[in-house]
């Protein structure tokens, strides 16, 4: 792989970096109808970025009715899928131009390492996007099983308008998992990005237009949970929901939908996943370091972190000191550097409330075995050191809700079922990873755990060609892969009588 650029280069980038700070709807940049705004403050240092349109329901209606109008009567859902596939691979294009750009708008706006955000956010984000355009011209129909006099057309069609609500953790990346699929079945988006990390998908709607998305097609909408999220959520002429945050989050948007139209609700939320590691490993050393970069990568701000460690008490004691030891090299530098294991934390409050659960860990009874700090990187700036806790209880809280931070629960087991009991029990079931070398354990737990991803002797695996998404309180339905598809569009029949 190619050298990767020094700090002094992002730096000189960031100096003339322009900061997108108004909405795009219906195929232009405009102020919030209040004309309000917020800052955008970065937790790499404390500093103001710039400011963002804090819009609010008049927007969330004249997004919508944009969308609806695209939709409706616009040239978007009625082309081939072969014409939709050229502009979202010209828009990949973009995005891959503009990568540098884009990477450093994530990285100043959210705290991850620039690395990460080039390699991982943006790389992921331009294979998202073409993979989906690739693969929607190679959809079939389906024909029935009919009789001589019949004729049974079973067809996918676009939903209409889709609200695509995300997080801030991979804020491009987990936008185009969702207005890639989106756009290629036809439809028509209002994305509203969070308000910790707008600047990207801001950015994103003057590529998409630049591309050839037709006006209105896709719209952003920045601004708070409350004023922007609700009322889209609540909105009658919106057909679909797809989301990314919390758990909380999504169990309001289901209500929403109740509501309103009963519009489609697709969620992808929180995560507590285990990391089995059985003492027959196959490599204790690389269960070792990824079990460290499981939960450290990103700071901790992964749905799928593998926030627990469940290790065989056969090798727990050194196993236990490897990803100490693994995790105590992955401390927080200033996330413009190229080697930045961690960056900042998204926010000084989100940085106080990861605080609070280690504080409250240790009067829980856990055993601080590394970090549980501040780390002191850039003045004003999110850091926090990677954390192991041991000897956590699988009741207490740190073993049963999401952190979201770099805090790692270890938790000992015995055998396999043990492993089984202990790994399902949460609410969630988002990912799951497993160490061994025995081909009928690995088989007999995979299919034992109940989580949408479940990894053997790795983590985190998995790209455009498999599907993604939660089992219980961590979701439905799946991202990536063709499976992504089904979110936004309507099967019909057509019975045609010869
Ligand atoms: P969040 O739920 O606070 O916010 C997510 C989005 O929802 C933001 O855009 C926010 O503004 C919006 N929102 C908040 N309140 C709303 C409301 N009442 N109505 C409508 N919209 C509202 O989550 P977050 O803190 O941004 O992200 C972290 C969470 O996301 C974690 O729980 C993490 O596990 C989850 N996540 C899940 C996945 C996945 O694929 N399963 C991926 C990334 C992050």
């Amino acid at each position: 792989m190619p050298s990767f650029p020094d700090r002094a280069h992002w730096q000189a980038l960031a100096s003339r970096l322009a900061i997108p700070g108004q909405a795009f709807i219906g195929g232009r940049y405009v102020d919030a109808a209040s004309g309000a705004r917020f800052d955008c403050i970065s937790p790499v240092d404390g500093r103001v970025l710039g400011s963002v349109a804090d819009c609010d329901e008049q927007d969330v209606q004249r997004a919508v009715a944009a969308a609806r109008r695209a939709f409706d009567g616009g040239p978007w859902p009625r082309m081939a899928p072969a014409q939709r596939k050229q502009v979202l691979l010209a828009l990949a294009a973009l995005v891959e131009r503009h990568g540098d750009e884009l990477a450093l708008l994530e990285t100043l706006d959210m705290g991850k390492p620039i690395r990460d955000a080039r390699r991982v956010d943006i790389a992921g984000a331009v294979r998202c996007l073409a993979w989906t355009a690739e693969a929607v011209d190679k959809l079939y129909g389906e024909l029935a099983p009919t009789g001589a006099q019949e004729l049974g057309l079973v067809s996918r069609e676009p939903v209409g308008v889709v609200a695509a609500i995300v997080p801030w953790n991979f804020p491009l990346l987990m936008a185009c998992w969702k207005i890639a699929p989106a756009l290629a079945m036809g439809n028509a988006v209002v994305l509203k990005p969070s308000e910790r990390s707008p600047l990207s998908a801001l950015r994103l709607a003057a590529l998409a237009a630049e591309a050839g998305v037709p006006e209105g097609v896709l719209n952003v909408v920045p601004g708070f949970g409350v004023r922007v999220g609700e009322p889209l959520a609540l909105h009658m002429d919106v057909d679909t929901l797809a989301f990314t945050g919390s758990t909380a989050t999504g169990a309001r948007l289901l209500q929403y939908a109740g509501r309103s139209n009963l519009k489609r609700v697709w969620l992808e939320c929180g995560g507590k996943s285990p990391h089995v590691v059985f003492a027959d490993a196959p490599d204790l050393d690389a269960a070792a370091r990824g079990v460290a970069k499981g939960i450290f990568f990103n700071q901790g701000e992964v749905c799928t972190a593998g926030a627990r460690l469940l290790v065989q008490r056969a090798i727990r004691e050194d196993f236990v000191r490897q990803v100490v030891a693994y995790g105590r090299q992955m401390q927080p530098r200033h996330p413009l550097e190229a080697d930045a294991p961690m960056g900042a934390l998204v926010d000084a409050a989100h940085a106080d409330k990861v605080l609070a659960d280690i504080a409250r860990a240790e009067a829980d009874g856990a055993r601080l075995l590394l970090g549980g700090r501040r780390a002191e990187v850039e003045a004003g700036g999110s850091y926090l050191q990677p954390t192991v806790f041991d000897q956590v209880r699988p009741e207490q809280a740190l073993a049963q809700e999401e952190v979201f931070g770099p805090v790692l629960a270890v938790i000992g087991f015995d055998d396999e079922g043990e492993a089984v009991r202990l790994a399902n029990d949460s609410r969630y079931g988002l990912a799951a990873g497993l160490w061994t070398r025995d081909l009928g354990r690995a088989h007999r737990v995979a299919r034992q755990l109940r989580a949408g991803s479940v990894w053997v002797n790795g983590w985190d695996g998995g790209d455009m060609t498999a599907p993604f998404g939660g089992y219980k309180q961590s979701g439905n339905g799946r991202d990536k892969s063709l499976h992504a598809f089904d979110k936004y569009s309507e099967i019909k029949a057509t019975w045609i009588q010869l």
